[in-house]
């Protein structure tokens, strides 16, 4: 393998146009749209589409994203809209003696209270939710959104009860004419599509989509997944606020009847139907969905039962969960602005490791202290004690069921230890969370691969970056060239350490799509990216061929050699007497040797254990 030889760029002209063409088309069309559509009814049925638009993409980062559920999402709406309706028509206009129509700088204030107050429930819902699991998930969204909608009805004082509130002046984007007002929302659309896109194609985006893979294995990435799943409940339901905001004032009037109970269930659905986690999925179901109830508006059966249109969308949504699941749009977000098409990675020069933070030099790498650690009756690991020194490749090995998968575990954060202390680098970790433990600069992987298997290669190696991309949300919605410029680095990075484990063309495939053997190194390059001081390897040649096997013990030594301490649990005895300076062995949760290859070929304890259990 050559690193010099420049390659081509290999991104498709079609992708290109993708990318750009579509979202102009689409734009285009929606410019246009209003002088094509044969009234003013429908052109009230367009503003009404785009609001069901915005709606949708907002759920979708919850369910579509985030892959948390929410059933009462239409509670962040009715809190935008009451709050420009208060503050509009009740306080400035009735109260104050504003004249409604000089009130256009009021707007903006309206948006920004309405956005802090509806991201404030979505914190306020996100919080005991992110304890919550399945149905009591579903229970409590459900029950918060009804919630606001009884208070709604009932604080009379402030909302005006059923009877609601009017006056509320007109959106204005030339005049109060039902164009106009469709301009408005289009611009507010555009707008909220713009940062969704920008915010998915972020650390944050990634982070979100992360934790819908695989939650365990983001959190070994340094992700502080509840914190992110709360952002997500933040945003989606500042988008929902947002365009309450925009309804109330195309409306001119709201009251409880303006939302009902069935509206979450409408949105879910139209995020499903149009293809959730996708970005194009919420916008397509939605004007789907708009303009085929206002057709069936003028059906004899649905004029005689108003119901059968929710029926009907019920239907079609069951019919196309079993012809196609996935929904209508199934073209993946983009989770990273860097292009997938790397050009060399540094030219000429052996790719390596980056440099990683600063070593304790007084401290010992990994200091492993009396650690215990039982499920009900069982002990996985009785009185564990074991260092690990600076330079070293520890091989960790020992029979099935023997607790070396529960004391990487254990290592990482993943499971707690019953007793003992474990500190690293002189940083005590034995409470520390998976997260905190990448932090300090412990990486691992697992004994079977755990990718985030619908991103890119390169997007899984960015998730790895995490850590070093972080930033405030609006820089990413905004596109600061300092975050651009951070995640550029970060890509020429991951195409470095891709390059580094032999894979540096393979960055724009998606995880699904590599051979086993792809995935493998994948997931070590993935947890090169942390930056680590130790890694820790599980059985990383299981399912390999010999040829396989002893690359991988090439990839692990060149690593070692890199500066970075590594824990080699394998089966592989050749690998694992060959690489390994140092061998541990466990039997039944206790460290039973400890010495370097030669001695635990002979040492007895050892030699009985595999006898004993195994053969
Ligand atoms: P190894 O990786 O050495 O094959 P493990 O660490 O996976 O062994 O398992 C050690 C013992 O702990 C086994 O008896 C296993 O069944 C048990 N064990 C591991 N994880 C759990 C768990 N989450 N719950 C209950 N028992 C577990
Ligand atoms: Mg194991």
């Amino acid at each position: 393998m050559t690193m010099n030889i420049q390659k081509t760029v290999r991104v498709p002209f079609s992708a290109v146009v993708r990318r750009i063409a579509i979202p102009l088309i689409v734009m285009g069309a929606a410019i246009v749209l209003p002088f094509l559509l044969p009234g003013d009814r429908w052109v009230r049925v367009a503003a009404l589409a785009l609001i069901y638009v915005a709606l949708a993409s907002g759920l979708n980062i919850l369910v579509g994203l985030t892959g948390l559920l929410d059933l009462g999402y239409i509670a962040f709406f009715i809190i935008g809209a009451y709050t420009t309706a208060v503050l509009t028509a009740r306080v400035f206009v009735d109260g104050l003696g504003f004249d409604p129509d000089e009130l256009w700088w009021l707007f903006p204030v309206s948006l920004a209270l309405a956005l802090v107050l509806s991201a404030v429930a979505g914190a306020i819902i996100g919080y005991p939710t992110l304890r919550a699991r399945g149905d009591y998930l579903a229970i409590m969204t459900l029950a918060f959104g009804e919630i606001v909608r009884i208070v709604s009805i009932n604080w009379v004082d402030l909302t005006g009860g059923s009877v609601g509130i009017r006056g509320i002046p007109p959106l204005s984007l030339g005049g109060s004419s039902p164009t106009g007002t469709y301009y408005a929302v289009l611009l507010m659309v555009v707008v909220i599509l713009i940062a969704v896109a920008g915010l998915v194609a972020s650390p944050v985006g990634r982070a979100w989509v992360a934790i819908r893979e695989d939650e365990l294995v983001a959190s070994s990435m340094g992700i502080k997944t509840k914190r992110y799943k709360l952002l997500a409940y933040m945003c989606g339901a500042a988008v929902a606020g947002v365009t309450g905001v925009f309804f109330a004032h195309m409306q001119q009037f709201i009251n409880p009847d303006s939302f009902t109970l069935e509206d979450n269930f409408i949105v879910l659905s139209l995020v499903i139907l149009g293809g959730a986690g996708t970005f194009w999925g919420p916008v397509v179901g939605a004007t789907l969905w708009i303009f085929f109830q206002a057709i069936a508006r003028d059906w004899a059966i649905v004029q005689e039962h108003p119901e059968f249109r929710t029926g009907i969308l019920a239907l079609i949504v069951i019919v196309l969960m079993i012809v196609r699941p996935g929904g209508l749009v199934r073209r993946r977000l983009r989770l990273t602005r860097a292009r997938h098409d790397a050009g060399s990675p540094g030219d000429g020069e052996t790719p390596a490791p980056d440099p990683r933070r600063p070593r304790n030099p007084g401290a010992p790498t990994l200091q492993v202290d009396d650690v215990s650690r039982t499920f009900g009756g069982l002990s996985a690991l009785r009185g564990v004690t074991l260092q690990i020194d600076h330079g070293e490749i520890v091989g960790l090995m020992g029979p099935n069921g023997a607790g070396k998968s529960t004391l990487l575990n254990v290592l990482s954060g993943v499971t707690p230890p019953s007793s003992g202390r474990i500190s690293f680098e002189g940083i005590p970790l034995d409470r520390a969370d998976s997260a905190d433990v990448n932090a300090a600069g412990i990486a691992r992987t697992f004994q079977t691969v755990r990718l985030f298997w619908d991103m890119t290669v390169l997007e899984n190696m960015l998730v790895g970056a995490h850590g070093r991309l972080k930033g405030w949300v609006p820089a990413f919605v905004l596109r600061l060239p300092r975050t651009a410029k951070a995640e550029r680095a970060a890509a020429d990075e991951a195409r470095r350490l891709l390059a580094f484990v032999g894979l540096g063309d393979r960055e724009g495939e998606l995880a699904k799509s590599l051979d086993y053997e792809g995935q493998r190194r994948v997931e070590i390059a993935r947890a090169l990216m942390t930056r680590p001081l130790l890694l820790l390897l599980d059985e990383p040649a299981a399912g390999m061929n010999e040829s396989e096997t002893r690359a991988l013990a090439d990839l692990i030594v060149r690593i070692r050699d890199a500066g970075i301490d590594i824990v080699l649990i394998e089966h592989d005895m050749d690998l694992l007497m060959g690489v390994s300076d140092r061998i541990i062995v466990l039997d039944h949760g206790v460290v039973i040797a400890d010495d370097i290859p030669e001695q635990i070929r002979k040492n007895p304890l050892v030699l009985e254990a595999y006898l004993g259990s195994d053969a």
